[in-house]
């Protein structure tokens, strides 16, 4: 054996013993509550906890502290995992893991500050505050403000809508415009000032506990800035890149719970059931979903792969491995919920909350047709190289 075939699959052992762990804790833990999670729009602290407790929070991130989290493929193992059992619940893993390479990559939190190590723990919960008022996709028009005070320090003023997790967060970025410019500050959700307003309408994700937190006169250190001053629309832009693969991952989870849902309904183990899986047209339904179950995988550990190796193409494979995942997500849930007639409809079958989430993963991280945008022009830009990139 050759030793990158020995290297191969030495790999491969691995990654399948993490996915087989995270599989069974999924099927054991996640699945029984995942219909509770969502009617009642919370997940439960304690499940955060076991998370945290088993290393779902900090895997992705590779050496910190001389302290091994594994790579960017085993994140999106896991948050293919995660995903498949709840989008509510891999979510809080989604914005904690982008708060958390945010910190790592080009924080400045002082040695010994323990928030890194709770952090890395889940025992303290981290999350994004970027989006305003109809500033989501472009945000470039931030409106809130951090204003230097005669002390040095820095005053945030704003409104941030969407935050997922924002109910709970123990810790958020909040994008504001300094006089440098707009900047990514690491602000402490518990201080003064910090007020949140639970978001209770939202038809997807509807345990991940969003709500609108104000900031009003919030004051922060320099060591709050993440980067430097004016650096924060290409800091978000780095960030937003690995919650792109985490929700690509999650994604191909939820094509994955909609192809399991669909086998077992079209053919039922008991043999007095309908075998409507017998149809060729259901029986089409059913293969396009592990088509794309299938693709979707492949697509996101090439991905995650060349965010690993640092290669130029990453943004690009990311926002394809994103733009295919999250519009299979919505066409796999859509043709589960047909599979099932009337009863997809109901509360009774996961697939109508399955549809539901689906349709958050086309918006967040980058809707739909910003990834077409990105996409098209990466691809010129690739395709122009000398040997261009294929
Ligand atoms: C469940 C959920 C969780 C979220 N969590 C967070 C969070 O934790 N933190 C946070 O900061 N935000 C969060 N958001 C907000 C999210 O990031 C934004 O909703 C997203 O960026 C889209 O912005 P928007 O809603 O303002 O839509 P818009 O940007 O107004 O887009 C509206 C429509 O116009 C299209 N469009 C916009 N610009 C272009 C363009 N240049 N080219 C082509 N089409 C375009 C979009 O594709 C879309 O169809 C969350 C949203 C949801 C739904």
């Amino acid at each position: 054996m050759s030793v990158l075939h020995a290297r191969e699959d030495k790999e491969c052992s691995e990654k399948t013993e993490v996915r087989d762990r995270w599989c069974a804790w999924v099927n054991e833990r996640l699945l029984p509550q995942a219909a509770s999670i969502d009617q009642h729009g919370i997940t439960p602290r304690s499940l955060l906890a076991e998370i945290g407790s088993i290393g779902g929070f900090s895997v992705g991130l590779g050496e910190v502290e001389g302290e091994e989290f594994g790579s960017l493929r085993d994140m999106a193992i896991v948050h293919e995992e995660v995903g498949r059992g709840s989008a509510a619940v891999r979510s809080f893993l989604t914005v904690h893991c982008m708060l958390l390479q945010a910190v790592c990559r080009w924080g400045r939190l002082p040695v010994g500050d323990n928030r890194l190590h709770d952090l890395l723990k889940g025992t303290r919960l981290g999350g994004l505050a970027f989006s305003e008022m109809g500033i989501g996709s472009d945000l470039a028009g931030v409106k809130a403000t951090a204003s230097r005070t005669a002390s040095g320090r820095y005053e945030l003023c704003g409104i941030k809508r969407w935050v997922t997790g924002g109910q709970v967060l123990d810790s958020a970025l909040v994008l504001a415009v300094a006089d440098g410019g707009p900047t990514v500050f690491l602000v402490d959700c518990h201080s003064t000032g910090v007020r949140r307003e639970a978001l209770c309408d939202v038809i997807g994700a509807r345990g991940s506990m969003m709500a609108d937190i104000h900031f009003e006169d919030v004051t922060v250190g320099d060591d709050a800035i993440i980067g430097g001053e004016g650096m924060g629309l290409a800091i978000a832009t780095g960030i937003l890149d690995y919650g792109r693969l985490s929700v690509a991952a999650g994604s191909v989870g939820i094509v994955q719970a909609c192809l399991d849902c669909s086998v077992d309904y079209a053919w039922p183990c008991s043999k007095d059931g309908r075998q409507i899986g017998d149809f060729q047209l259901i029986q089409e339904l059913i293969s396009k979903m592990s088509v794309a179950a299938s693709a979707g995988r492949a697509l996101v550990a090439e991905a995650a792969l060349s965010k690993e190796l640092g290669l130029s193409s990453t943004l690009l494979k990311t926002c394809i491995a994103k733009q295919f995942a999250a519009t299979s997500a919505v066409q796999a849930a859509n043709d589960a919920v047909q599979l099932h007639g009337a009863a997809g409809l109901t509360t009774r079958y996961p697939v109508e909350r399955l549809l539901r989430d689906a349709k958050v993963m086309e918006i967040i991280e980058g809707s739909t047709q910003i990834q077409h945008g990105i996409i098209a022009e990466a691809t010129r830009d690739a395709l122009r190289q000398v040997g261009g990139v294929r």
